[in-house]
């Protein structure tokens, strides 16, 4: 066989983005399965993205991840938005098929596989409350809704956000979703079977914040979730295990968003096993 030293090339576009540690997972993964595909992770200002996606194109790249502040602004630069994905409203993977840029959200699917494959629960008839209203509220909630989720109650600080995303989420997925604004402290209902912090409340720097919610009420098999993966346990995980309840991280979210993403663009399994333990070392824990 000729020799090949064309490798295959993903991107993870974003500002900031230094700190995103996906690369070192995906790198692990190409690694780990001997694939000559590489990660890399590019600053792009918000006025640098259409040129950006023109070098996507030009360098005929196999995919992308988009971060924040590109995960909406990227749906004009795509050949074709998944429809999962155009009802979310946002793109976090882009999967080159031909000469075609296919726009798709993969953050709701890695936290659905999560709670189905790390916490062993299944969503389907059970009622949910997702804290936040934001672009990983709205992934999540949509995914709930779509896999058969009883009743999701959204909880967030503004009022407009929250009816805005639930009015349009429940006409378009059928599911039963109410919103409600924050109080002072939100008592988590005795009936709820899954609670997921999706706002940014915990997130590192800010280690010591809580969302201000009351757990005395929860039943014990409530499963806690938190998007926030750094730090991996954060306070409202470590209350949750005080009180015994099952709880997930979001490296787990993470991870399995990573997954869908490194089977989407390569074609083959992702060693979800490896991308875990790259990233747990990446991050120190
Ligand atoms: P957004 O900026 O879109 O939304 C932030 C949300 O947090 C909003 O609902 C906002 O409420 C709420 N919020 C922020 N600060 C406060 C506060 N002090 N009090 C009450 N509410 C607050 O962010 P994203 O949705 O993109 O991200 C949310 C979190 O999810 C982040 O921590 C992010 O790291 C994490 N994430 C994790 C992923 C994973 O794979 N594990 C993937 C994607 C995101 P309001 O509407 O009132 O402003």
């Amino acid at each position: 066989m000729p020799a090949n030293f064309k490798a295959e090339l993903v991107a993870c576009l974003g500002q900031p983005v230094a700190e995103n540690p996906t690369g070192v997972m995906q790198e692990a993964a190409f690694r780990a399965l001997g694939l000559d595909w590489r990660y890399l992770t590019i600053e792009v200002a918000p006025d640098q993205l259409a040129n950006a996606i023109t070098g996507v194109r030009a360098f005929g790249m196999r995919g992308l991840n988009l971060t924040i502040p590109h995960k909406v602004a990227i749906l004009r630069h795509l050949d074709e938005v998944a429809p999962d994905a155009a009802l979310i409203g946002a793109v976090n993977t882009v999967c080159r098929q031909g000469d075609r840029l296919v726009g798709m959200n993969t953050d709701g699917k890695g936290f659905l596989r999560g709670v189905r494959i790390d916490a062993r629960v299944d969503p389907k008839g059970k009622k949910a409350v997702v804290l936040g209203a934001g672009g990983a509220a709205r992934a999540i909630v949509t995914e709930l809704a779509l896999a058969g989720t009883e009743e999701i109650l959204v909880v967030n600080r503004s009022a407009d956000r929250a009816k805005a995303m639930v009015d349009d989420l429940a006409a378009r997925t059928g599911c039963k979703i109410r919103w409600q604004s924050w109080p002072e402290i939100y008592q988590v209902p005795e009936d709820a079977g899954l609670l997921v912090n999706a706002t940014s409340i915990g997130l590192y720097p800010d280690i010591g914040a809580m969302p201000p919610v009351d757990l005395s009420c929860a039943q014990p098999d409530l499963l806690v979730c938190d998007a926030v993966f750094n730090p991996p346990e954060t306070r409202l995980l470590a209350a949750a295990r005080r009180r015994s309840l099952p709880v997930l991280d979001g490296l787990s979210m993470l991870v399995h968003q990573g997954a869908i993403g490194f089977q989407l663009w390569t074609g083959q399994e992702a060693p979800v096993g490896v991308m875990k333990q790259a990233l747990r070392k990446a991050l120190g824990i």
